[in-house]
């Protein structure tokens, strides 16, 4: 089995429709982390193609929550509590009650995957430091966990003596993962439509179970256009420009 990982696409289009391109005919199966929509111009686009690609397992994120009018926007900052108003606004009903209907994580996917948005113990929660690392680690039900929010791919191994190891792919385009016997797996596959670990370019992941290897991706994709469609359509600018810094 094969899956392809896709987290916090953002309503980043021409971010999603790069990696679909790349990642072509390389899965069986989808898997979505959450946030798909927020931030981007082009949010009724990527839920439509989010949706035709029949995600086995789809859970929710933090603005999609908002976006859906589940939460309240009062713990954003003012550029992402108005990206998340307009995208309200823009969702049609049929897409708004989609993202309304996703799930909340952890989810069980199979007997070696778990999903979740911000890490297995609260959905909402930033895994950065390696501490926060372990307590997920250790919380996740299957030795494969994946999670996103945090926007920086990561991959974080747990063996027997309960010592955390991390890893990032520092800028590579890719980064190959084998896994093995007897050791759980924390990987942030990146995000697809707003990077924040220095690398501009979407990220996502590919797990082949049958091989045993989990590949973190990126690929680039015209930034420029996405960049213009957020201010033509009155979002902030700084959402614009932090697309071309990876930040
Ligand atoms: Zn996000």
């Amino acid at each position: 089995m094969r899956y392809l990982i896709l987290s916090d696409i953002h309503s980043n289009l021409e971010a999603l429709e790069a990696v679909l391109a790349a990642a072509a005919r390389q899965y069986d199966a989808v898997l979505s982390l959450g946030d798909v929509v927020g931030y981007g111009a082009d949010p009724n686009a990527v839920v439509e193609k989010v949706r035709a690609l029949k995600p086995v397992a789809s859970i929710r994120g933090n603005h999609d929550k908002v976006a859906a009018g589940l939460d309240s926007s009062e713990d954003f900052n003012s550029l992402a509590r108005a990206a998340a108003l307009w995208t309200q606004r823009t969702l049609s009903p049929s897409n708004l009650e989609y993202v309304r209907g996703l799930a909340a994580g952890p989810a069980i996917v199979d007997a070696d995957i778990e999903i979740c948005h911000g890490s297995p113990l609260d959905e909402d929660f930033y895994i950065v430091a390696d501490v926060d690392a372990a307590h997920a680690i250790g919380a996740a039900k299957r030795r494969l966990c994946f999670f996103g929010h945090t926007h920086v791919a990561m991959c974080g191994r747990m063996d027997g003596r309960r010592r955390i190891e991390i890893q990032t792919p520092d800028g590579q385009p890719e980064l190959e993962i084998s896994l093995a016997d007897g050791v759980k797996y924390l990987i942030n596959p990146g995000s697809v439509g707003q990077p924040r670990d220095g690398d501009a370019r979407a990220a996502y992941a590919i797990v082949d179970l049958t091989r045993g290897v989990v590949r973190l991706q990126r690929v680039a994709y015209p930034i420029e256009i996405a960049q213009k469609k957020i201010l033509e359509a009155g979002l902030p600018p700084p959402l614009a420009y932090r697309l071309g810094m990876g930040r």
